[in-house]
């Protein structure tokens, strides 16, 4: 049958009545429906028809999906030909670094200038710079000017509200669940699904998953199934990535979850919000690594009622704030006026220069402005 040549791209249902009736699924067309393809891909499919020396850069404190993102976007570039090097602006948890291609990542540290020096000559030689899962060069602390002067071609790929716009070739969609997913189309959209091995759809699947916080939240569409189960066919493990991010606490943090639900999580029922406060020295007694804090969030957001969840903890550098929230109540709104931050509707981060009682302080002042909102919520 061929079948990509019927598929009617205004009708989803059509594309899934077709999509059952494929076994191998390999429809070139299969993701056509979906919404924005990169403005110019013949151009962009141009530029990488020769090898190119290519940096990939992702946020401070990266998740899966950052570095899912990159890591899978790497393992396809590396396949046709190119010269691939990952760059983090800082560590990230253990718990990702199963990912194939973890060891080669140039990941920076206060404590090493080397990978800083090597980081910013990759820069500077890059024909070809990707952004991904962040635009705005604050989240990429002290990297944002070198790769905002590089006279490499600049690509975002990203779905973070609000872009600064500085890309040369753009795939942004604020709708789509993961930036990991905005590879897939991409690769999709060059033609290439075929590069995609086990090692990339693994990658890629993980920042799927975790975005989505396991197929659970509001950014969960048919989108994300589908590309997951294309990436399952092509060698994903679902059930691998999920015990490699989820299952592999260490006791450690798992007694500083304990612990913040017995004696840290606060309720304030009249603003339906839930905040959590965490001090360096507390984490401390955890023995806290980066990713132990990662999800903590989540569980004021389980409470019945609860609309607004957030964490602050001391980063020492700084205070650290996560937010989550239900239906149409806008973390970005919130992160964005009052904490340097930003993300999506619900889900932000941001951060305070204050200290931890004064960041308190400051948020719990600013609450009665949003008590009708959180009030009207649904
Ligand atoms: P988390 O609370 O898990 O760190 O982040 C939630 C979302 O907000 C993620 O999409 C993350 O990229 C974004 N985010 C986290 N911290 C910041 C920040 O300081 N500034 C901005 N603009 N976005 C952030
Ligand atoms: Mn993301």
């Amino acid at each position: 049958m061929n079948s990509g040549a019927k598929i009617s791209k205004d009708s989803k249902n059509s594309v899934i009545d077709l999509y059952n009736r494929l076994p191998d699924c390999k429809s070139p067309h299969l993701f056509s429906f979906l919404p924005p393809a990169m403005k110019n891909i013949p151009a962009f499919k141009a530029i990488l028809e020769s090898p190119r020396n290519v940096i990939i850069v992702t946020h401070f404190k990266p998740d899966a999906d950052a570095l899912g993102s990159s890591l899978g976007l790497a393992g396809f570039l590396k396949k046709g030909g190119h010269k691939v090097t990952v760059i983090t602006p800082s560590d990230y948890p253990t718990f990702l670094m199963w990912m194939p291609g973890n060891e080669s990542v140039i990941s920076l540290s206060n404590e090493s200038e080397e990978p800083f020096i090597k980081a910013k000559q990759s820069i500077a030689a890059a024909d070809i710079l990707f952004c991904l899962d962040f635009s705005n060069f604050s989240r990429i602390n002290s990297l944002g000017e070198f790769v905002k002067n590089a006279p490499g071609i600049k690509v975002l790929i990203d779905h973070h509200l609000e872009p600064e716009s500085f890309a040369d070739f753009e795939q942004w969609d604020h709708k789509a669940a993961s930036t990991a997913g905005l590879v897939f189309q991409l690769i999709e959209q060059l033609g290439k699904k075929n590069l995609i091995d086990a090692d990339i759809a693994n990658c890629l699947y993980a920042g799927i998953m975790t975005d989505t916080g396991g197929f659970r939240h509001s950014n969960t569409t048919q989108t994300e199934f589908l590309i997951a189960s294309e990436l399952t066919a092509l060698g994903a493990n679902p059930s691998n990535v999920a015990k490699q991010i989820y299952d592999t606490n260490s006791f450690e943090r798992l007694k500083l979850t304990g612990f913040v639900l017995s004696q840290k999580l606060q309720v304030l029922p009249q603003f339906h919000t839930a905040y959590i406060m965490l001090s360096s020295q507390e984490l401390k007694q955890f023995g806290s690594q980066t990713g132990d804090t990662e999800g903590l969030v989540n569980w004021g957001l389980s409470i019945k009622g609860i609309k607004l969840s957030v964490l602050m903890y001391d980063r020492k550098e700084e205070i650290k704030l996560s937010f989550r929230s239900l239906g149409d109540f806008s973390v970005n709104e919130m992160a964005r006026k009052y904490f340097e931050g930003g993300g999506h509707k619900n889900a932000s981060g941001g951060m305070s220069r204050l200290s931890l009682e004064d960041t308190l302080k400051k948020f719990l002042s600013i609450l009665p402005e949003y008590e009708e909102k959180l009030k009207s919520t649904n």
